[in-house]
């Protein structure tokens, strides 16, 4: 493989080396599972395994149904509908979907592995405890937030008005920066089971970090 232009430059000289050159940042060899990146001032560091990685990503996704006689729990906070979502839990979609990103970018399987839809414990269970818990699981491999950007999509309610309340709330429940704390909404233009309003869903993506 080879690119070439005034400014980046990639050759592949051997089998087992790939090397990527530009002139203005330092040279980078990849070698094997090996990373070495040496600049002019003699620092050095290398990883070798994912047991080093100081910083990780995860995803999530969830969806819940719409139903009467249900509340409607978004992001931790009480939203005035006349449908909410279905579950075992208080079924906040937000959360669990948060939840999910946190424990996958730890590798530590997913929801439903920690907090059972089966369980007593968790029967109408506000979804704030289980973000808690799930930011005390990420701590025991060492791990903190770094921030986390996720999207709901849902055709009503409207959601945009109240995104602040929600960044505040998860920001105080994660013990973390509202900064940290990015929700953004969407509609899916009336097509699908969101467009069709008959349940919401949502995703997450999070990066974690320890020293
Ligand atoms: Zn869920």
């Amino acid at each position: 493989m080879k690119t070439q232009n005034s400014k980046f430059k990639i050759a592949n000289g051997n089998n087992s080396k790939l090397k990527i050159q530009n002139s203005k940042l330092p040279a980078a060899t990849i070698q094997n599972s090996k990373l070495k990146i040496a600049n002019g001032n003699n620092s050095k560091f290398k990883t070798q395994n994912s047991k080093f990685m100081k910083i990780r990503t995860g995803f999530g996704y969830d969806v819940h149904k719409l139903v009467e006689g249900r509340d409607l729990w978004l992001g931790g906070i009480k939203l005035d509908y006349e449908l909410g979502l279905l579950g075992h839990s208080d079924a906040d979609v937000l959360i669990h979907a948060i939840c999910d990103a946190l424990l996958g970018a730890a590798n530590m399987r997913d929801i439903g592995y920690h907090f059972p839809d089966t369980s007593a414990e968790t029967l109408n269970v506000d979804s704030k405890i289980l973000l808690r818990k799930t930011i005390q699981l990420i701590a025991t491999k060492g791990y903190r937030l770094g921030n986390v950007d996720a999207t709901v999509c849902a055709e009503r309610p409207k959601l945009n008005p109240h995104i602040p309340e929600m960044q505040r709330c998860l920001a105080e429940v994660m013990n973390t920066d509202i900064d940290n704390v990015s929700i953004k909404a969407t509609t899916t233009e009336r097509l699908g089971f969101t467009g069709r309003m008959e349940g919401i869903s949502a995703y997450a993506t999070v990066l974690i970090e320890k020293d």
